[in-house]
């Protein structure tokens, strides 16, 4: 490990560690019970907690290239991302999925680019986008265009999931589709009544049910 990790380290543990002791603590002995489960692009620049202003125990995140959700099957494979949204449902009982996309994605940019052939699973994983893809050359706004119809994309694989499609209907669990604009620190949200995304807190967003990705072209 770098040096600079384990400066950082001790840093946490002389600094940061003490302002949330007790919030540590009380969850240590509580456990957790984050309302919302987080589904976000690995990306380094897309920072959920600061992005949400949640602290400890408060989301319960799972990141993958891409903020791909798999679609459903009963193959019972090594499915990381499945797993964590089954956790989330029944374990934690989650009020509220997100899935958040964002600018300058490189999952989808490598959608319009040649499969990297030393990178057999990411070549395979990347194919959880491939139906969001658009039929024109990868310009800024094809790109932008096809991040949020891959968010829509993700957000009806998750109502395959009979855990999530039994919550919504019983109006216990709420999906939201989030795309946020790293460069201006926007986030703009999926609103169906709209068919678009649109800047967060106008709107009603997408709660309650499944988007469309017609809904998009
Ligand atoms: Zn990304």
């Amino acid at each position: 490990m770098p040096d600079d990790l384990l400066g950082r380290l001790k840093r946490f543990r002389r600094s940061t560690f003490p302002r949330y002791r007790r919030e540590f603590r009380d969850l240590a002995q509580r456990g957790q019970h984050p309302r919302t489960l987080f589904i976000g692009c690995s990306d380094s620049r897309l920072v959920p907690h600061l992005l949400t202003d949640s602290g400890p125990g408060e989301l319960f995140v799972v990141r993958n290239v891409g903020n791909f959700v798999p679609p459903w099957d009963a193959s019972r494979g090594y499915h990381g991302t499945c797993a964590a949204i089954e956790f989330a449902l029944l374990n934690l009982r989650v009020r509220d999925i997100v899935v958040c996309g964002h600018s300058h994605c490189g999952a989808v940019r490598a959608l319009y680019e040649d499969a990297p052939a030393q990178a057999p699973h990411l070549a395979q994983w990347l194919e959880l986008g491939r139906e969001a893809c658009l039929p024109v050359r990868s310009t800024p706004e094809a790109l932008h265009r096809t991040e949020q119809r891959s968010i829509a994309l993700q957000l009806e694989r998750l109502m395959q999931y009979p855990l999530v499609a039994a919550g919504v209907e019983r109006g216990e669990l709420f999906l939201h589709g989030w795309h946020y604009l790293i460069e201006e620190g926007e986030v703009t949200v999926l609103d169906l009544a709209q068919s678009a995304f649109v800047p967060a807190g106008r709107g009603p967003g997408a709660d309650g049910g499944p988007p469309v990705l017609d809904l998009l072209q």
